[in-house]
């Protein structure tokens, strides 16, 4: 029978990209592998994400999509994010049991890779005897953190939304408590819950692959190596198989706009703003980054989506067309037509990161964005705006010194003065340049890695090594 590995992201398009990427780093390593990828309905989903799922499926057939039955009654679209994914793949126990099951009887099932927003399988997985690997979507920083949570957070005093403490975790700065991930904060919600429930299952997994690449984060590296983030055992084989980013095609929906406009501008020249897939600013601060953009005389290309809805009940996923005459000051587009380009909702982040003229970029601290840049050797500013991005800012800014702090008030708010006097800093001061210097040495790391014979490459073959050695 044929040996498969089925793997079950989450939703959301870095998280399915990250899968997808190492599935095909995977099957190139040894091709007697396949890999069936488990996908919860994509009522949620961008259109994005259904082209990107037609180009794999067209050029990588040993790449097969199993898409879930629809659930009678799934969770409803409005409720936070990461609640949404724990409770649907809660929901989809049974179901991924039974397809589990099901393909068991045509094909040996190594192992199953989980994305760890997918944890809720794992149980179902060690109830069939189906051994299981996290992939962790967030570098090794997010990674060891995660581990670390088990044994950090039961132990402070209290929720962290009612201290004011510094987390201290091995190999990375202290990080505010104000600063860990919303769904972190209350020890009695059921976010906090499952984030304890991932740091115990992970801690046991067969093994944690990261998105991330030897020479980006060593310290961290160095203190998973000696065990610093699991206390009381092993820590699982981790493997660094990064940078896991899309290629050149299937994000461009047939629009060169954005790279016909780049070629046209002088190199390194042109920053970039893109606020991950599920980033949505109020108006007012639409208003504030137009202005910072035309006080800061920089090059810009700059994706706009409508605002968040004033309820906050809309669905997360949903990108109707912005009108830019309304959200932007009068003339803003007019004033700035020499120097800017605005796109609405969507732009192929990965191809512009890569272009020649992109100098900068203000990233969401989204890590699949991080690692776009580090990839194409492009410094960051950051701002942070959902999930674990603030906790992420601290490593950037601090511990990896890839990026820019912009400060910002208590609710986020970013001032036209403050952008504008960072994007100069960014791309044009001293020391700015620190960090130019910085990432272009990242880039050579990133590239290095994934070459034949590179860390990731050797990563992979030993991970290729490990879920051939299952025993079924
Ligand atoms: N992305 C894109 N165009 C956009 C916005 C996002 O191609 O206009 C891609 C981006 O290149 C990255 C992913 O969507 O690969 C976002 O993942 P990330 O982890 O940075 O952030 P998330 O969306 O998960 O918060």
């Amino acid at each position: 029978m044929e040996n498969v590995i089925v793997m079950f992201p989450s939703l959301g398009m870095g998280h399915l990209i990250s899968m997808v990427e190492l599935g095909e780093l995977i099957i190139t390593h040894d091709p007697s592998l396949s890999i069936t990828i488990l996908l919860t309905p994509t009522h949620y989903e961008t259109t994005s994400t259904a082209n990107y799922i037609k180009t794999v499926t067209g050029t990588t057939p040993s790449i097969t999509f199993h898409h879930l039955p629809p659930l009678h009654h799934p969770p409803h679209s409005s409720i936070p994010f990461f609640d949404l994914v724990y409770q649907l793949i809660n929901q989809y126990k049974p179901i991924v049991g039974d397809t589990l099951q099901v393909i068991s009887e045509k094909s040996t099932i190594k192992a199953v890779i989980l994305d760890f927003l997918s944890n809720n399988a794992f149980e179902v997985c060690r109830s069939l005897n189906i051994t299981t690997y996290y992939l962790f979507t967030g570098g090794a920083f997010s990674a060891g953190i995660m581990l670390y949570l088990r044994t950090v957070l039961p132990n402070l005093p209290g929720s962290l939304k009612d201290l004011k403490c510094y987390i201290e975790a091995p190999g990375t700065p202290p990080i505010y408590s104000r600063d860990m991930p919303l769904t972190m904060h209350d020890r009695n919600s059921d976010s906090y819950k499952n984030l304890i429930s991932t740091s115990e299952n992970m801690a046991k997994c067969s093994g944690v692959i990261v998105n991330t690449f030897a020479g980006l984060e060593p310290r961290v590296m160095k203190a998973l190596a000696n065990g610093e983030y699991v206390k009381d055992g092993p820590t699982p084989p981790t493997y660094y198989v990064g940078p896991l980013i899309k290629g050149n095609s299937g994000d461009n929906n047939g629009d060169d706009k954005c790279l016909e406009w780049l070629s046209l501008q002088p190199s390194k020249s042109v920053v970039v703003l893109i606020f991950g897939s599920l980033g949505k600013l109020k108006k007012d601060q639409l208003m504030e980054i137009a202005n910072g953009l035309e006080k800061s005389e920089q090059r810009f290309l700059w994706v706009v989506r409508n605002p968040p809805p004033e309820n906050e009940k809309g669905h997360v996923f949903e990108l109707k067309d912005p009108d830019l005459d309304e959200l932007l000051p009068a003339g803003f587009l007019d004033r700035t037509k020499e120097k800017g380009l605005v796109v609405k909702n969507w732009a192929p982040q990965g191809e512009i990161l890569r272009h020649e003229s992109v100098g900068g970029f203000v990233c969401h601290c989204g890590w699949n964005s991080v690692l776009e840049a580090m990839h194409a050797g492009v410094p960051l500013v950051a701002w942070p705006l959902y999930a674990e991005q603030k906790m992420n800012r601290v490593h950037l800014v601090e511990g990896i010194k890839v990026a820019l702090k912009l400060k910002m008030s208590e609710e986020g708010f970013v001032t036209a003065e403050e952008l504008a006097e960072r994007l100069r800093e960014l791309m044009e001061e001293e020391s700015g340049r620190k960090i130019r210097d910085h990432v272009l040495e990242m880039s050579v790391c990133a590239k290095a890695a994934m070459v034949d014979g590179g860390s990731s490459r050797v990563a992979i073959a030993e991970l290729v090594e490990s879920l051939k050695s299952v025993r079924v």
